[in-house]
């Protein structure tokens, strides 16, 4: 299976951990509640936009609409909870804004405090880990990836509110890449108490399809459900989503704020200038001829070599960056939903693209629902508590040892 991964370099006893999860683990968790009385689980899916989208295209839907038949087809298979990824995305955005601008403030104190690069695609952060080791380790985001906000979402506040333990609840994430399977198995999103990840199983987009081949059902078919609103940014029957790229939006969110707080400006609309290719961009906020802020996105490993060597040189000019493994970014992702035959792989990206920005666009700080989880819920944990349940840490991994196969 490592030739799935877009990082190309983990070790052979991390494939044996990824391939244990499987949409063929899901269903023989169900089969499980099914046959017993005893040894309930109740399962929770967690579907990522991108996956959303990508479905959709297959079968002619919105976005939002394959969302809902999604729900309807995953809670006949006997799954309790739909929830949506951009519900926890809204946290990962928000603690990224907070996180720069903290960092920003501190640059002249702490050399490596700057440029912040993003935390959320975990073939990037394996990369960064075994090969830049603790050279690169402190420029990344500490805030999680949404698939590990909602981890702390489904099995922390969740669990609680269910009267469940982290060991009772079966939390699948549908992802776009086979990464976040890797991702979902760090030890650092291990429960060590309750001897339980996070998220157990993260499935791919593409597996949902096979998922739907083997029980011979077409999503357009599904009679669509009302969605779950726990966990889910919706309006309506309609998901939410956020602006910016199709990787999160990061980059959108992270600048927009920066310039409001730290320079008091209002940017109503980001221009991108691409530089070497289109996954290479810039971005920057000036007043009177004085670059304030210089942001860039940088996708697929060519670019993402090229900014590491400019680091090392001391030569790049950024104080953001969003990087992404995958070229074109997650939308593009190796999970996702493959061209048919005689299907250009372009034009299928283009609609995909097309589908995911559909979705409206809600501004993280205006999320009620999520407001209110700051409020009754981490506040309450206290600040050492919920900054774990939102943050991480990464780890300089020794290159090459005792037979363990590294492609890098
Ligand atoms: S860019 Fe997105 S899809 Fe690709 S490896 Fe990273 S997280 Fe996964």
């Amino acid at each position: 299976p490592a030739v799935f991964f877009m990082n190309g370099c983990i070790t052979s006893a991390e494939s044996v951990l990824i391939t244990q999860q499987s949409h063929e683990e899901l269903l023989k968790v169900l089969r499980n509640n099914k046959a017993s009385a005893t040894e309930q689980k109740v399962v929770v899916v967690s579907v990522s936009p991108q996956s959303r989208a990508s479905l959709a295209e297959r079968f002619d839907l919105s976005s939002s609409e394959a969302g809902r038949r999604l729900t309807a087809f995953f809670k006949g298979l006997g799954v309790h909870h739909v929830f949506d990824t951009s519900f926890s995305r809204t946290f990962s955005l928000l603690e990224s804004q907070r996180e720069f601008v903290e960092r920003f403030q501190r640059k002249e104190q702490d050399s490596k405090s700057l440029p912040m690069l993003t935390s959320a695609c975990p073939g990037w952060i394996c990369y960064a880990e075994k090969t830049h080791g603790d050279f690169i380790l402190p420029y990344i985001s500490t805030t999680r990836s949404p698939q590990q906000m909602m981890g702390s979402l489904v099995k922390g506040y969740f669990a609680e509110q269910q009267g469940l333990s982290p060991q009772q609840i079966y939390h699948v994430a549908v992802m776009p890449c086979f990464d976040k399977k890797l991702e979902a198995s760090r030890s650092d999103f291990y429960l060590n108490a309750s001897e339980t990840r996070e998220v157990d199983c993260v499935i791919t987009s593409g597996e949902v399809q096979k998922m739907l081949e083997e029980k011979n059902v077409s999503l357009s078919d599904v009679e669509p459900a009302p969605l779950d609103t726990m966990f889910s940014s919706v309006s309506g029957d309609e998901f939410l989503s956020h602006c910016g790229s199709g990787s999160g939006g990061y980059l959108h969110h992270v600048f927009t704020y920066a310039a409001k707080q730290l320079f008091g400006e209002e940017v109503e609309e980001l221009t991108y200038k691409t530089l070497r290719n289109k996954d290479f961009q810039e971005v920057t906020l000036e007043k009177d001829g004085v670059v304030l802020l210089s942001f860039a996105s940088t996708y697929g490993f060519r670019n993402i070599q090229n900014l590491v060597q400019k680091l090392k040189r001391g030569k790049s000019p950024y104080h953001f960056v969003e990087v992404m493994a995958c070229p074109a970014g997650c939308l593009n992702g190796g999970g996702q939903v493959r061209p048919l035959p005689g299907q250009n792989p372009k034009e299928l990206l283009q609609k995909v693209e097309e589908l995911y920005k559909a979705e409206r666009p809600l501004s993280p700080e205006d999320d009620t629902r999520v407001a209110e989880l700051y409020q009754s819920w981490l506040h309450s944990v206290g600040e050492e508590r919920a900054k774990e349940l939102l943050h991480t840490r990464y780890h300089a991994v020794e290159k090459m040892t005792n037979g363990l196969t590294m492609k890098w």
